[in-house]
Parts: C-alpha cells; structure tokens; sequence
C-alpha cells in the first residue's frame, strides 16, 4: 500500500539516522514538537559550476523526487549520465575517508531508490564525491536488499517512544553533532 506524504523517510534523515540513532531521534523530536524545521529543498541549491542533469530523464529527475511505494523522498545533489543510465551524485564537502562514511552510503542508496522509481531505469551505482576523491556505492540487490532492512528499522524506531541509545562509538560524531551539549551519551562528555 503506498505511503502517505506525511509517512515519508528523508534521504538525508536515513543518513541521519545511520550516523547516530539517538541524533536521529532528537531531530525527529524537535521536528515533532515544531522546534527545528525540516529543510525544504533551497532553490538554487546547485553550486557554482555544477549543472542539472541534461540526459533523456532531465524533465522527471531535476526536482524533489518521492517514492510513494517506499515511503521515501529526497533530491540528489546532481545526477550525471553515466552510458546513457541516470546516476546520482551526493556531494560533501571535507576530506575523503579511506571508504565512504556509512551515512553517505545510505544517503546515496535512497536517491538510487528514487531514481529507479521515478524512471523505471536502476542507476548502476551512485556516487559519493569528496573534496579530493569520489567512490561508486554500488545499487545492487544486496545493496536494496539493506537498504529495504534499514527503512523498516527506521519506520519500527519511529514508533517507540523512548530515545534510543547511541549506536557508534566513534567520538568525532559526538564532535560534530548538534545534540552533543544535551545528550547523555555523547561521547565527549566530561
Ligand atoms: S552527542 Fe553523540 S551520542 Fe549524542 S546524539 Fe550526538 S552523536 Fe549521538
């Protein structure tokens, strides 16, 4: 049954959500109660130099895109065409890791999603571009297979009314979140 525009999962909030459960849960929490608004799509959003996408799928692809059918909706920073197939790219600013961040992979993954939805055609892969590097994340059905298994986990979180607990243990997330001045768990407390 398809999902309802208030049900619907950001790309951004998966990312969100993957980067640290309890960050997740405190924006869905002030977005709840009417403290911190979400951000709609900016107009002029592309930078300097970048351009929309000019492929066969321009007209469907160059705006907000949602997935009724999966419940998700989001905007790729840009999509290239890649032998004649739509691939989204998520652009971040900030010095390449080894590997994409796992919030980036997810990030990515969900425009691939919207893609395939909105066009019918699958991107074969998306792309996550740093400043001085960039990684293909493959869309394969593993890849779909993980990200179905995430959207549900999400949907399941949504419904309990505790905060779950921090789910990294990585201290430069607690560095550089928002919440790291009222959450219990941060990792740089102290
Ligand atoms: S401070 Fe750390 S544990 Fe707390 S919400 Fe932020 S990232 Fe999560």
């Amino acid at each position: 049954m398809p999902y309802q525009r208030e049900e619907m999962i950001t790309a951004s909030e998966v990312a969100r959500y993957v980067y640290c459960q309890r960050a997740w849960w405190y924006d869905h929490e002030l977005i709840r109660t009417g403290k911190f608004r979400r951000h709609a799509h900016r107009r002029g959003r592309l930078g300097k130099g970048q351009v929309t996408y000019q492929g066969q799928y321009a007209e469907r692809l160059n705006r907000q895109l949602v997935s009724y059918d999966y419940g998700v909706t989001g905007r790729p920073d840009y999509v290239i065409d890649r032998d004649s197939l739509p691939v989204p790219v998520l652009r971040k600013i900030g010095h390449a890791p080894d590997a994409p961040y796992d919030s980036h992979v997810a990030q990515i993954l969900v425009h691939c999603l919207l893609i395939e939805t909105t066009v019918r055609v699958p991107p074969p892969f998306g792309i996550v571009r740093y400043n001085e590097r960039t990684f293909e994340v493959d869309y394969d059905p593993p890849a779909f297979d993980a990200l179905m298994h995430l959207l549900e986990e999400i949907r399941s979180e949504k419904k309990h009314t505790t905060t779950p607990h921090r789910s990294h243990e990585i201290r430069r997330r607690c560095f550089g979140c928002s919440h790291q001045g009222t959450c219990d768990e941060s990792l740089v407390q102290g």
